[in-house]
């Protein structure tokens, strides 16, 4: 049986700030919103006609050039990292990020602002369990001016050790952290944007960083360091490379689990980097099998299953048994529901949906089996008597496939037992409850 799933988030509420765009120099106010499970990321442009909105897709990525710009058709969001960064590292999965301009507020140059406003909104679970993308094996990108990242397999979490070094080696810092709210918050969120002088200099002869001054950003001119206060970390600037590694993988639209190495890292690097991870994605979707639901060996199949239950058409809800959990506290059942179902006659004509009294007696025939196979005797069964917190999340429809599974919460003497359960289909929780049952002879 799978562990239990991690679940996708998004805020409680909306919340949102006001300050000044980086490049325009204007005042801007952006607001997140709470969005429904697998919307991801999406920026809202609330200035525009019709306030079209752009997914924060590496697809959609137009621009890596001293930050990170996405656009779908011809409207364009600029720097996207920080927010970007602060709502995944936060743990959000699904928001909308509406702005009144064509770039979020600049803060002071880190991700503090984003995350109070995260922290003000809260962060709240949903039903539909988190993507992640594995690292199954070491990939690695590498550019022309020095970047190299590799990612590593680690399925403990996301971690990120990271490199970074200015112009001759000058300041080159080193930090390895793992990638959860808690850290991001207290020791990479508040890592301002630096630049070396003679980055920004062409760029602001031409008038190209209006909103940009020292309230935003660190400026190291030779081995000073220009700042409106002091630097918050000694090592704020690999902190700050770390905060967008962050922001610029978030495109990838789901959560890692492996161990990234960056030397000197910049956006133009890690963008190469989701690209390769997103085609490594929608390569192993082509790759991907329909799920193989294995026969007799630790399961049971549909003749074994009526031997057992005296459950029969059109009342036998579960088609096999795929597995027994060691312990034998745990069974996964599965059936198939197709339009040939009696109850979609009824249930209700033109707009066929499973009643969920049906799931709950699944779960009830497939808690049953387990029972049996506990009690190890066919002279009695385990009937079901009651139900707690049932509660019907998703549509079920012909054509689906339930998985039911069943654990055994209590047994108490031998006559009662308690089994909690859940039906799920295509990795989402449709319904769940706690049934109760008690052991008569057949
Ligand atoms: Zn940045």
């Amino acid at each position: 049986m799978a562990a239990t799933p991690e679940f996708q988030h998004t805020l409680a509420k909306s919340a949102g700030f006001s300050g000044t765009s980086l490049h325009t120099g204007e005042k801007v106010s952006l607001k997140l919103h709470p969005a429904p499970a697998d919307h991801g990321i999406k920026f809202k442009r609330k200035d525009l006609t019709d306030e079209p909105t752009i997914d924060a897709k590496i697809e959609n990525l137009k621009m890596v050039e001293r930050a990170t710009t996405i656009g779908e058709g011809s409207i364009r969001v600029h720097t996207v990292e920080h927010v970007l960064s602060a709502l995944s590292a936060m743990g959000v999965d699904n928001a909308i990020v509406e702005m009144d301009a064509n770039e979020p507020p600049i803060g002071d140059g880190s991700a503090k602002s984003y995350v109070e406003v995260i922290k003000r909104a809260g962060v709240t679970a949903q039903e539909t369990p988190r993507k992640f993308f594995h690292v199954r094996e070491p990939m690695h990108v590498e550019t022309k001016t020095g970047a190299m990242l590799i990612l590593l397999p680690d399925d403990n979490g996301f971690r990120i050790s990271c490199t970074q070094a200015g112009p001759n080696n000058r300041f080159t810092q080193f930090m390895s952290t793992d990638v959860a709210p808690e850290i991001f918050e207290r020791e990479i969120a508040p890592a301002r944007t630096f630049v070396f002088y003679e980055d920004v200099e062409p760029l602001m002869a031409k008038n190209l960083i209006k909103g940009g001054s020292l309230e935003n950003a660190i400026v190291v001119r030779g081995d000073a360091v220009l700042s409106k206060e002091p630097l918050r970390f000694p090592d704020e600037f690999v902190r700050h490379k770390i905060l967008d590694i962050i922001g610029d993988l978030a495109l990838i639209g789901c959560r890692i689990r492996g161990h990234l190495i960056a030397v000197k890292p910049g956006h133009a690097a890690n963008a190469e980097l989701a690209r390769a991870i997103a085609k490594e994605r929608s390569r192993r979707e082509s790759l991907a099998i329909p799920r193989v639901v294995p026969k007799g060996n630790g399961g049971l199949d549909s003749d074994e299953i009526i031997q057992i239950l005296p459950h029969r058409y059109p009342f036998l809800m579960v088609d096999r048994i795929i597995s027994f959990d060691e312990g034998g506290t745990k069974c996964i059942g599965v059936k198939s529901v197709t339009i040939n179902e009696p109850f979609f006659q009824g249930h209700f004509p033109g707009h066929p949906v499973m009643p969920g009294v049906m799931q709950v007696e699944a779960m009830a025939q497939v808690a049953s089996l387990l029972l049996f196979k506990l009690a190890k005797t066919s002279s009695r069964i385990g009937y079901f008597m009651s139900a707690d917190g049932v509660k019907f999340r998703k549509p079920v429809l012909p054509g689906d496939t339930i998985f039911i599974h069943a654990e055994l919460t209590k047994a108490r003497g031998e006559r009662l037992a308690k089994a909690k359960c859940h039906c799920v289909v295509n990795d989402a929780i449709v319904s769940e409850g706690e049934l109760m049952f008690t052991f008569l002879d057949k």
